[in-house]
């Protein structure tokens, strides 16, 4: 028998399920769903995703079976509904819908009214005994298939339409009379032939094989290309193709079509929440082009049929126990459900959401954790307006997606990149209403501001997603893109001046306003509680400073696992100092600078450690080449060049300027002896430190010294030194020897003992290799994966860029290693470090430092490959407790399903 292409649905019951994603498509699979449910769901039939993956291995053409496959489902499709296909009298009018297994907001075109033609049209009127409508219902067809399936600009038609208006002086499309439309209808049917070089399709059957093939098609247009990118979704997925039969919203004020979310998506709040437009049609709600009406009022306008929404959106609530996001039409007073799926969220309504379902008994405390996206709740940690200022707001719109956003106003989506890349600024865009192609552009901007559109426009539905604040549908903003200015009553604001956005309260506010860290309580709170007690992996942070340390047990770090002691060296006031002693030629010339330096970094370790209360603090020794404390030799033959000059030019000031010639020189002798063909591997991470062994010597004494200073106080403390950039077994000996002996001597001197660890970044290769030999003398590995990153593959991050982009898009690299670890090359010797690293010393420590400390995918590595802790950013650290909580739970999983299996 051959594959199976069609499934039918209708009459309560339906071939396909819900659990049929894949083949359906998400739209498919929800009508079948709810279909086998018994909700209200126009019958229709759904054609496969592997049809569509047919059609594009096929050289564009459709497996043999489905056209017969087809004409039976149609055949059905008419016998349930007692109409036909292209029958003058009672004509069969269908929707063509698109649907991937994942939902893509406004990727792809649907077709509506679709069946319509210049004979049916007459059947629609007489049997609606509404002319106006049956015409409007055609011009909207004509329209849409022009649109999408011949790719004919929807302006043509628009400007078609406008000008018609303006000849008759109406201002709305509702005030267009029947003949109206019907002109309208020859004027469109004419851009046709003239864009196409052929007639309107009359026939239905024709008009819906082209409308599924350009369904096809439209998986591989730019938008759903550029959205699958950014949503890491596979290009070979296929979409699936729903045909079902039409119900109208568009029949009067009894009728209406809507969307609407079980929950409030962008709090979480447990609310009924949606929106819609009486008397229109599908696309006219979430096209932002008529503002719709809060769902409440449909309770008041309609009430058998909200209570029908209500009761039907509970149960399916219910059913799939998530929060669902669905789409409604009511013909006549008679509701019908047209798609349900799993809501799209803010992180915030994602927590409080998980937490209150939780709560109410729907889901478990397992589920609840492993629903939340880690990468997702970095929009809890961003910013918000600080309110400790007063406001000044200029605007309000709807809260479409929450949070606070600074920048300066941009008009298109081009503009929008230009000026982030080029000006490297923070931007807002601001449109009259979003489009899919102006995905790039909010992509690069910090919020969106639209004139137009509801809670459930593009705009606020991609923003959201984005997890970018956006405020909607703001009508006191007038937008002259012409002018390049905003006018807000007979307010001004100009393309370049800076913007604030609060999008939870749908605020703009003129010029840049402070804003503050978000606060980590409640509902985030508890989930991150739960997070905890499910965790193996222990959660550290990269911080230099106290501050940042503090910010880090805030998020619930347990410690460092990486403190870059020459962080503290860039300081302002201390540069200069730093810089004396990198131009000092003598150990003794060093002394009084070193020195100076060793009180700063010991009153430094000695806040950090106080901030990190008994956790373990991991200090790196200096690690980058010293070039990087000096200018720029460039700068500084410029400089020197200038001073030259002025010597010839000011003969009077001579002294002071011959001094300050000596010194750029000096400088600049000292620059070009540092000078490096390649730095990244030159004299830095314990190559330094070997060579300069005062500078070490400095060092580990500023943290001892601050180690027993602190634990005196009545604070334990738990330094661990780490070693950068070993190579060989030697050098680590050589750098553990200096530590030991030193801490043995500030022990003494102090009359305080420490515990302490010295260990190593595992971070060339070739320590890898040799972990086993290493891992004799050392306590603990923490990989710095960074530079395992770039010594592994000969890529320097700083290069990349170039050559990246080109990588990614075809496909010879999967990810950014740089952002994602490389399991196959950097991973393997990760697993081969961590095996001969144990297989030498049991109890060996181990942990990783490099920014994938804080990428989810890799925090799940490391805990499969059971390090002990991660280490990451401040703000990373709640993103790497949730990875690390469902890394364990997924772990339990499997184990659980291998069990049962057993
Ligand atoms: P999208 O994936 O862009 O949401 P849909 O296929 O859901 O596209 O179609 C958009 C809108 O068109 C729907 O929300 C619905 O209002 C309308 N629509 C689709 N099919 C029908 C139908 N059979 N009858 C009435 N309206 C429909
Ligand atoms: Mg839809
Ligand atoms: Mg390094």
């Amino acid at each position: 028998m051959s594959e199976k292409f069609v499934y039918f649905f209708g009459e309560g019951k339906a071939e396909g399920t819900g659990k049929m994603k894949d083949l359906l498509g998400g739209k498919g699979s929800g009508l079948a769903e709810m279909t086998n449910l018994g909700i209200p769901v126009p019958p229709g039939f759904t054609i496969t995703t592997r049809a569509c993956n047919h059609y594009y291995d096929h050289n564009e053409t459709i497996p043999d079976s489905l056209a017969a496959e087809q004409k039976t489902a149609l055949e059905r499709l008419e016998t349930v509904l007692g109409k036909k296909f292209g029958d003058s009298q009672n004509p069969l009018l269908v929707s063509v819908r698109s649907g991937a297994k994942f939902s893509m907001p406004g990727m792809m075109d649907t077709i509506l009214n679709l069946g319509l033609n210049d004979e049916t049209v007459e059947g629609l009127a007489r049997l609606t005994d509404d002319r106006r409508f049956a015409y409007d219902s055609y011009r909207r067809f004509i329209q849409m298939f022009g649109n999408v399936v011949l790719s004919i600009p929807k302006e043509k038609f628009e400007h078609q339409l406008t000008s018609v208006k303006a000849q008759r002086g109406y201002r709305f499309d509702t005030e267009m009379k029947t003949e109206d439309w019907k002109e309208l209808i020859e004027g469109y049917k004419q851009i046709v032939q003239r864009e196409t070089g052929n007639p309107f399709p009359q026939d239905p059957h024709e008009q819906s094989n082209m409308a599924r093939d350009a369904v096809f098609k439209s998986w591989n247009n730019d938008r759903a290309r550029y959205y699958r990118k950014q949503n890491r979704i596979p290009d070979d997925l296929g979409t699936a193709v729903t045909v079902q039969a039409m119900v109208f919203g568009n029949m009067g004020e009894t009728s209406a079509t809507g969307v609407g979310f079980t929950r409030n998506p962008s709090t979480g709040e447990n609310h009924f929440y949606g929106e819609f437009l009486t008397n229109a049609q599908g696309e006219d709600v979430v096209a932002g082009i008529r503002t719709p009406h809060p769902i409440s009022r449909l309770a008041a306008e309609m009430p058998e049929a909200y209570e029908q929404l209500r009761t039907i959106t509970t149960k399916l609530e219910q059913h799939y126990r998530d929060v669902q996001d669905f789409e409604f039409t009511i013909e006549k007073d008679r509701l019908f459900m047209l798609q349900t799926r799993t809501g799209k969220r803010t992180a915030a309504a994602a927590v409080r959401i998980a937490v209150e379902m939780v709560q109410e008994g729907l889901i478990s405390r397992d589920e609840a954790v492993l629903r939340i996206d880690p990468a997702q709740l970095d929009q809890l940690l961003h910013p918000v307006i600080d309110t400790s200022e007063t406001l000044e707001v200029i605007a309000t719109g709807l809260p479409a997606s929450p949070g606070a956003a600074c920048g300066i106003v941009v008009f298109t989506a081009n503009e929008a990149v230009e000026t982030v890349e080029r000006d490297k600024l923070p931007v807002i865009l601001v449109r009259e209403e979003t489009v899919p192609d102006d995905i790039h552009g909010m992509d690069v901007a910090q919020g969106i501001l639209t004139a137009r559109g509801g809670m459930t426009s593009h705009a606020a539905v991609v923003a959201r997603g984005m997890g970018k604040p956006c405020v909607a549908g703001c009508e006191a903003l007038h937008i002259d893109e012409e002018q390049r200015i905003i006018r807000i009553g007979d307010r001004i604001i100009r393309s370049g001046d800076y913007l604030t956005l609060d999008g939870g309260k749908g605020q703009v506010i003129p010029g840049k306003v402070k804003l503050k860290d978000a606060e980590l309580t409640g509902e985030f709170g508890i989930l991150m509680e739960w997070a905890d007690s499910f965790r193996r992996l222990r959660v550290r942070t990269n911080a230099d400073t106290p501050r940042d340390s503090a910010v880090a047990i805030k998020f619930g770090a347990e410690g460092i696992g990486l403190c870059r002691s020459e962080h503290m060296f860039f300081d302002q006031q201390r540069l200069p100092v730093i810089q004396e002693m990198i131009l000092a030629r003598t150990a003794d010339e060093r002394k009084p600078s070193l020195a100076r330096i060793k009180e700063w970094q010991r009153s430094d370790f000695e806040g950090i450690f106080r901030e990190m209360n008994a956790y373990p603090v991991t200090i790196r020794l200096l690690d980058p080449p010293l070039h990087e404390f000096l200018p720029r030799r460039e700068e500084l033959m410029v400089e020197t060049a200038e001073i030259k000059w002025k010597l010839e030019q000011n003969p009077d000031d001579r002294e002071e300027l011959e001094q300050a010639l000596q010194s750029k020189q000096r400088l600049l002798q000292r620059v070009d002896q540092l000078h490096e063909m390649n730095p990244m591997l030159g004299h830095r991470g314990c190559r330094l430190g070997l060579t300069y062994p005062d500078v070490s010597e400095m060092q580990i004494e500023a943290i001892f010294e601050a180690a027993c200073n602190v634990q005196s106080g009545g604070i334990k403390c738990q330094p661990e030194i780490m070693i950068p950039l070993i190579a060989t077994q030697e050098e680590f000996h050589m750098a553990k020897q200096q530590v030991d002996q030193i801490a043995e001597r500030i022990f003494s001197q102090k009359g305080v003992r420490v515990l302490y660890l010295t260990g190593t970044m595992i971070e060339l290769p070739r320590a890898a290799l040799i972990a086993d030999d290493i891992a004799r003398e050392a306590d603990f590995f923490s990989f710095g994966t960074n530079d395992l990153t770039q010594t592994t593959f000969g890529f320097s991050r700083d290069d990349i860029g170039k050559f990246l982009p080109f990588y990614l898009e075809n496909k010879i690299l999967r990810k950014d290693p740089f952002v994602s670890i490389d399991r196959a090359g950097v991973g393997a010797l990760i697993r081969m470090a961590v095996e001969k690293g144990k297989s030498m010393r049991g109890n060996l420590k181990i942990g990783i430092c490099g920014e994938h400390g804080g990428d989810p995918e890799s925090v799940e590595f490391c805990h499969d490959l059971k390090l002990n802790y991660v280490s990451c950013s401040p703000y990373r650290v709640p993103i790497a407790r949730l990875a690390a909580a469902q890394a364990a739970l997924k772990e339990k999983g499997q184990r659980d399903l291998s069990r049962a299996q057993l």
